[in-house]
C-alpha cells in the first residue's frame, strides 16, 4: 500500500516544498491550509505533476480542524503514516511592545497546533497499529533566540520541548518525533518579517533585515523549500527509524549546537 503523509501549512513556502519532495517520495499527499486560494491553486498543480493528493481547509490552532485533517486523509487514503506540523507565523515587535493578542495568537498556532497535530496523528497511528512518523517544524529560533523575534523564538523553543516530550511518551507506540530546524529562506514569511523589521530601524530599507541575516551563511546562500524539504523526506522514510526527540538544524551554518 502506498504511504501517506499530511503537511499542514502546504499552501505554500516550505510546507509546500516539503510536500512536493514527499509526493515524488512516493507518498499519497494530504495538503491543508488555512488559505484557501493558494491551498487551491496548490491542489491543482500536484495534481497536474500527476501527483495522488487532497486538499483540506483548516486552522491548525483548532483541535477539531487536526482531527477532521486526519479523519479526511483516512476516508480518501485508508491510513496515514507521515504527519508534518509545518504551518507556523511569525511575528516582529520590541520586547517592550509584545501584546496580549500577537502572543497569544502566536503561541495558538506555533505550538498548540503541534500539540493538536502531534495528538491527532498519534492517536490514528496508535489506533492503525502501525509505525508513524511526526516531524514538526521548529527553527535555528528554536535554538538561540532572536532580538524582535522574542514570541517566535519562544514558540519555536516550545515546539523543541514537545518534540522531545512526545518523542519520550510515543516511542512505546513506534512513533518517532522530530523536527527540522531551518536557517533563513526567502519564502511569504520572510517577505513579512523583513517589511516588519525595516520600520523598527531607520538604517533599514526593505531587503535589508533579510540580507542581514543571511550575511552569515557559511554555504554562502539563503535556503531554498527543497534544502529543508530534503531533511523532511529523510526524517519521513525509514532511513530515519533510529532517531526520535530530535530538532536538527539545516541552515548553510548559522546556528552551531
Ligand atoms: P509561510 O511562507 O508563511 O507559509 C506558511 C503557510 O501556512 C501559509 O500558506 C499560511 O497561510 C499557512 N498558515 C498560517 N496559519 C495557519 C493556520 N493557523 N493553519 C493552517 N495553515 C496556516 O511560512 P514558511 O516560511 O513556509 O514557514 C513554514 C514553517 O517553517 C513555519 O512553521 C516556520 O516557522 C518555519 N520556519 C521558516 C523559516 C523561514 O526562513 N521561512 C525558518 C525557520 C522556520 P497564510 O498565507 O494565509 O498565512
Amino acid at each position: 500500500m502506498e504511504k501517506v503523509a499530511i503537511v499542514t501549512g502546504s499552501g505554500g513556502g516550505l510546507g509546500k516544498g516539503i510536500a512536493k519532495r514527499l509526493g515524488k517520495d512516493g507518498f499519497n499527499i494530504v495538503l491543508n491550509d488555512i488559505n484557501q486560494e493558494l491551498l487551491d491553486s496548490t491542489l491543482e498543480e500536484f495534481k497536474k505533476d500527476g501527483l495522488h493528493v487532497i486538499a483540506v481547509t483548516g486552522d491548525v490552532s483548532k483541535r477539531e480542524d487536526q482531527f477532521n485533517l486526519v479523519a479526511k486523509a483516512v476516508e480518501e487514503f485508508g491510513q496515514i503514516d507521515v504527519f508534518v506540523n509545518n504551518a507556523g507565523i511569525d511575528v516582529v515587535s520590541p520586547f517592550l511592545d509584545i501584546d496580549e493578542a500577537q502572543l497569544n495568537k502566536t503561541f495558538a498556532i506555533n505550538v498548540n497546533g503541534v500539540v493538536f497535530g502531534t495528538q491527532a496523528a498519534a492517536k490514528q497511528f496508535i489506533e492503525q497499529k502501525t509505525k508513524g512518523k511526526i516531524i514538526n517544524a521548529c527553527s535555528i529560533a528554536g535554538h538561540e533566540s532572536y532580538e524582535m523575534l522574542a514570541t517566535y523564538s519562544a514558540t519555536k523553543h516550545a515546539v523543541r520541548s514537545l518534540t522531545q516530550s512526545a518523542a519520550k511518551e510515543l516511542a512505546a507506540y513506534d512513533i518517532r518525533v522530530n523536527a527540522y530546524c531551518p536557517g533563513v529562506a526567502g519564502t511569504s514569511m520572510w517577505d513579512r518579517i523583513d517589511a516588519e523589521m525595516v520600520k523598527y530601524y531607520d538604517d533599514m530599507e526593505p531587503g535589508d533585515a533579510f540580507k542581514k541575516f543571511s550575511e552569515g551563511i557559511l554555504l554562502g546562500r539563503p535556503q531554498e523549500p527543497e534544502d529543508v524539504a530534503n531533511l523532511v523526506s529523510f526524517l519521513a522514510s525509514d532511513d530515519s527509524d533510529y532517531i526520535t526527540g530530535q530538532s536538527i538544524i539545516t541552515d548553510g551554518g548559522i546556528v552551531f549546537r
